[in-house]
């Protein structure tokens, strides 16, 4: 626990690690003015990619948080950061929602929604999902040579209140089945989005945290960062899940309340 009172920047997964769907913890409040009051920082890192930050920034005003647009690391503005120093010059196809196209138009890219026209293909959390773009997906991928494909996440499920509906994962899943392509990723657990908020918040890996709730995701992303890489217990991970899992988080805490305890101490 020593190591977190060296932390200076928590970069905080949101569904099971501050709130759960529309119900926000009882310590989340206190964390973050905690977090603050001591001259540290925090940033909200979210993997879904079919929410912009606007619409995070209502959520958590709903919820009683004020929050601004700075202190947020999506996989949306994660794969344009991605692209810019990887593909800055393709013509792309965004089988995402209309808010992660605007991302890219804001970011300058060109768009298409041509099959012809493509060569690269980006596949987000699209909840605006149609057959026509599964099917402009794979018959890109299929017709067209070395076109490049890069998916802003890869989780399988999104969480609801009632359960889980298919993620960006299981969309590639789909193509994967027709067309035998995997994407390249961005989102957790590739370490891009902590490597881009230690830049943006000029902060080394030892004064960094990765905190969330799941391992695939959260954790993985901090191990491949080589920041410290928190599990909370307050989310989907189960013991059994914990004990299966070959990758290890450096902590474990019930939830997010024992940060707040330990940087009191
Ligand atoms: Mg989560």
């Amino acid at each position: 626990m020593n190591r977190l009172k060296n932390i200076n920047l928590f970069l905080f997964d949101m569904d099971g690690t501050l709130y759960l769907g529309d119900r926000l913890y009882d310590f989340t409040k206190e964390l973050l003015t905690t977090i603050k009051e001591q001259g540290k920082s925090y940033m909200y890192m979210t993997n879904n990619s079919s929410k912009s930050v606007k619409d995070y920034i209502k959520k958590l005003e709903r919820l009683g948080i004020k929050a601004n647009e700075e202190e947020f690391i999506t996989s949306s503005q994660a794969t344009t950061y991605y692209l810019k120093n990887k593909y800055p010059n393709e013509t792309i196809y965004v089988c995402g929602t209309q808010s992660l196209k605007d991302e890219f138009i804001k970011e300058g890219f060109t768009l298409t929604e041509k099959v012809d026209d493509t060569t690269l293909i980006v596949m987000g959390n699209d909840t605006e999902l149609t057959f026509k773009k599964l099917h402009d997906v794979c018959k890109i991928l299929l017709t067209k040579e070395n076109i490049k494909y890069v998916a802003t996440n890869l989780d399988v499920v999104c969480p609801t209140e009632f359960g889980s509906v298919p993620d960006c994962g299981s969309f590639c899943d789909m193509i994967y089945n027709c067309t035998g392509r995997r994407p390249e990723l961005v989102g957790k657990p590739e370490p891009i989005m902590p490597q881009l908020a230690m830049e943006k918040m000029n902060c080394t890996k030892d004064q960094t945290a990765v905190i969330g709730d799941r391992i695939y995701t959260d954790v993985k992303s901090g191990l491949n960062a080589g920041v410290l890489s928190i599990l909370v217990m307050s989310g989907e991970t189960t013991e059994e899940i914990l004990n299966k899992s070959e990758d290890k988080p450096d902590l474990v805490l019930k939830d997010c309340g024992e940060i707040t305890k330990a940087l009191r101490d």
